[in-house]
């Protein structure tokens, strides 16, 4: 997620994974779901203070046009920084990506067909907090052009028919509620009955606590559908994007077949935080990290983003 400035230049959050300058992370995860606080940017959900460029009170740059990387300082324009699949040139950053951008990098031209597009949100509980429920999903749905937080089709990657999910962090930082379970889930029930493969993009803060146990049903469900995949010999690849946490990553982002995950992504259930609260232990240096979990075998590969479409590629071709 960006933010835009004040001023106009846009400055990514800090959800920064890079082993030395993982933030202690406060109450991570459980800020995102936990309801009262106001949701995302995510520099509150990682608790790093949002950095303010110095650059954007010069007159001489033009509004808007500017990102500024959190992680090494370079000052990128926007338009270097699309074609550069939201990753820093200079210290390989991956930004947070939005799933249309993310569908547009992965799936073959014009062969995307969403599913279960205008399926939205219920606020069962009549959730009140510091804000309603229902003004919050009306909030992010003006900002962010999308009714939920996953958009599930199916598409073609190098010509390999596949279902596709993916989620967008920018939207209530992807936290899963009924809708989000709901379509994955029938994502994955439709590839079955079509014998195809299932791609997951992945990007959560963890179940989403305004629908309370409706959306911890989301894991069993998902997971379940999962499993009836499985049964038929039909592959599943997730992709594990910044950050994958909580209720996610402890159901359908830990069940993949091949478990991909880009560079620096931050990975876990709890926050660490509660656990070195917990276990009273120091943690190892770099943990909850993608590459801290590749060492320790929990996924398979960490991919760069301008090669996961060919690497994705390549499995299904090996797998089908
Ligand atoms: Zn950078």
């Amino acid at each position: 997620m960006y933010l835009p400035s004040q001023e106009g230049i846009n400055t990514y959050s800090q959800m920064n994974p890079e082993p030395e300058a993982i933030p202690e992370p406060k109450p991570t995860v459980l800020r995102i779901e936990e309801p009262n606080i106001p949701t995302p940017p995510a520099s509150k959900v990682f608790d790093k203070p949002p950095e303010v460029t110095t650059m954007n009170k010069k007159r001489d740059i033009p509004e808007g046009l500017w990102t500024r990387c959190d992680s090494c300082g370079e000052m990128i324009t926007n338009k270097q920084l699309d074609e550069q699949l939201k990753v820093c040139p200079k210290c390989n950053k991956h930004f947070t990506a939005d799933a249309k951008e993310r569908i547009s990098w992965l799936a073959d031209e014009g062969t995307f067909e969403e599913i279960d597009s205008d399926m939205g949100s219920v606020d069962i509980l009549k959730f009140k907090g510091v804000s309603a429920y229902t003004d919050k999903l009306k909030a992010y749905q003006k900002e962010t052009g999308s009714i939920d937080a996953v958009r599930t089709g199916f598409a073609e990657i190098d010509g390999n028919k596949v279902g596709l999910g993916v989620m967008d962090f920018n939207f209530l930082a992807a936290s899963m509620g009924s809708v989000v379970g709901e379509k994955i889930t029938r994502l994955i029930e439709k590839s079955t009955k079509k014998k195809v493969p299932v791609i997951l993009i992945c990007a959560s803060g963890g179940a989403r606590m305004y629908e309370g146990m409706f959306s911890l049903m989301q894991m069993a469900k998902t997971s379940a559908a999962l499993a009836r995949h499985a049964e038929e010999g039909l592959a599943y690849v997730c992709v594990l994007t910044n950050p994958t946490m909580a209720g996610v990553m402890a159901s359908f982002a830990s069940l993949g077949d091949v478990i991909i995950a880009e560079p620096g992504a931050m990975i876990g259930f709890a926050g660490a935080r509660v656990i070195r609260e917990t276990t009273r232990e120091e943690l190892p240096k770099g943990f909850q990290t993608a590459e801290f979990l590749l060492e320790s075998g929990l996924i398979d590969m960490i991919v760069h983003r301008k090669q996961l479409k060919s690497t994705l590629s390549n499995l299904l071709k090996f797998m089908s």
